[in-house]
């Protein structure tokens, strides 16, 4: 594997990776959670405050939205982006946002960490673009795509000067399909060996269903992820988009509970 920039021996020890007074990598666990998209001022900070008690620290929320059919919900895009901003100066919260194509990178001046979905995993020059800028970049790895070309996708971002990279596991297609999609766990001792980069992982995306999130959570920080990413609505039924895999406060409560035990276990 030709690894640079990505690899070990690039960087011996883990790459932790700091917005503000929060670091991800290295030793630091962060949850991730919001919901899959921002609907409206009420929605977005009904669950912010919900979030910030539980003792979150990053808020997400989607306002440019990749959706499967072009007749399904686009996101609230620069209105999205607003309400976003306005929920940082209220709550204090870090927030994530997916970035859809170049043009709209100029919008995301207040967002803490830009978002590269799946579906632009490999759009290069999108990458190249995020490594001239200075914010943390959450690149998700595409639904079809290997370790090496996750690293490699990385190594685009790195190599223009941003080195400030966080993986993102969601899942990736297989034959079956009792689940949206098949969390690929190994991947977490893989890029562990190969990269000093952190690896989150997101179990909404992976397994498309609210009942199965909290075990897949868990079952990955068991597997030594660096942190999570979890979608969270105040009511699941109206979401815009994802409603069936995103947990409603009380089981966000609980996973967060349970993921804590089980990093207190690792941990000893
Ligand atoms: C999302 O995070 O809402 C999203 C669209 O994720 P992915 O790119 O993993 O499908
Ligand atoms: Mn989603």
């Amino acid at each position: 594997m030709n690894l640079n920039k990505t690899g070990r021996n690039y960087r011996r020890e883990d790459s932790v990776i700091r917005i503000g007074e929060v670091s991800i990598g290295g030793g630091e666990f962060q949850i991730i959670a919001g919901p899959c998209s921002v609907e409206s001022e009420e929605q977005i900070l009904e669950i912010s405050d919900v979030l910030k008690t539980t003792g979150i620290k990053i808020l997400r929320g989607g306002a440019f939205k990749p959706r499967t059919s072009p007749y399904d919900f686009q996101g609230l895009k620069n209105d999205g982006i607003r309400l976003l901003s306005e929920t940082k100066k209220q709550t204090n919260l870090l927030i994530v946002s997916e970035v859809m194509g170049i043009n709209e990178l100029p919008l995301f001046d207040e967002i803490d960490i830009i978002q590269v979905g799946a579906r632009n995993m490999q759009n290069f020059e999108l990458l190249k673009a995020l490594g001239r800028i200075n914010k943390p970049i959450l690149l998700k790895r595409g639904y079809a795509n290997t370790v090496y070309e996750l690293l490699q996708s990385a190594e685009y971002i790195m190599l223009e000067g941003n080195e400030n990279v966080i993986l993102c596991e969601r899942g990736i297609r297989t034959f079956e399909n009792a689940t949206r999609n098949t969390l690929d766990l190994s991947i977490i001792p893989v890029v562990k060996e190969l990269s000093h980069l952190p690896i989150i992982v997101d179990p909404s995306h992976a397994t498309g269903k609210a009942s199965y999130v909290a075990a897949m959570a868990m079952a990955a920080t068991a597997a030594g992820c660096d942190g999570l990413l979890i979608e969270v609505h105040n009511n699941p039924e109206t979401a815009l988009s994802d409603g069936k895999q995103s947990l409603n406060p009380e089981e966000f409560s609980d996973l967060y509970k349970n993921v804590n035990k089980i990093r207190a276990c690792i941990n000893k």
